[in-house]
């Protein structure tokens, strides 16, 4: 009878198998072989961001370049419900921190934190996006998340609706509490895109003054920064 189980379940897969939520077209496993390689061309040629560290103690890895396919896949977990889209792109992180130069017996005690979005947002969202990802990223790394770690108090707005430098610096003025903790912890933060570090930063001191020490973030992506601004500001 093992030929009628193996039809029994392919059936079923082929019935339970959900469509690519990119391009809906019929998926391998989250995504279809097309757009998850169109994903992958978008990989950035270095995981650890040697050129922008968030500061000199901690380092900054982002997976891919914020452009394309990945700008859109992004776009379409966060605008059009689709957090399976975080998983597939999280499974690539995860591949990828494990091969990263961070020795593997300073990885092991961390505990990774997803830049939390705040209870409005979450409920018209219905999803953190970053702690999808986290989640994903854990499972398959064997760390230990801790998304409670950390909370979002202030209803900001984003970054890029801001005018100017004092209204972006106050609209993230105290955006976030963080547990106090009687044993230090070691984290990693972990967002979807990084672009000015404002957010970030505003995590990193709320959580050092609670006695979290952040060892570095991870997000999905960042902007590519153009050559000529690059140029400038290395000079
Ligand atoms: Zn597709």
């Amino acid at each position: 009878m093992q030929w009628f189980q193996k039809l029994t379940s392919t059936i079923a897969d082929s019935l339970w198998q959900k469509n690519c939520p990119i391009c809906n077209r019929p998926a391998d496993l989250i995504l279809c072989r097309d757009c998850d390689r169109q994903i992958a061309a978008h990989q950035s040629p270095e995981f650890l961001q040697k050129d922008h560290p968030i500061n000199p103690h901690i380092p900054l890895y982002s997976w891919g370049i914020y452009d394309g396919a990945l700008k859109r896949a992004i776009a379409a977990c966060k605008y059009e419900n689709h957090p399976e889209i975080m998983q597939a792109i999280a499974i690539k992180i995860a591949d990828q921190w494990q091969r990263s130069p961070m020795p593997n017996n300073t990885k092991k005690n961390l505990a990774i934190v997803p830049i939390p979005l705040h209870a409005n947002k979450l409920k018209s969202r219905g999803f953190n996006q970053a702690e999808v990802a986290a989640r994903q990223f854990c499972d398959r790394t064997g760390l230990r998340c801790y998304p409670q770690l950390l909370q979002r108090i202030k209803d900001t707005k984003a970054q890029m609706l801001t005018q100017s430098v004092t209204e972006r610096q106050e609209n993230l003025s105290q955006a976030f509490t963080a547990q106090v903790t009687p044993k230090q912890h070691q984290v990693i933060l972990f967002d979807d895109i990084y672009t000015s570090g404002a957010t970030i930063r505003e995590a990193i001191a709320t959580l050092s003054k609670a006695n979290t020490k952040v060892c570095g973030v991870i997000v999905i992506a960042r902007p590519q920064i153009p050559k000529a601004q690059k140029l400038k500001a290395n000079s």
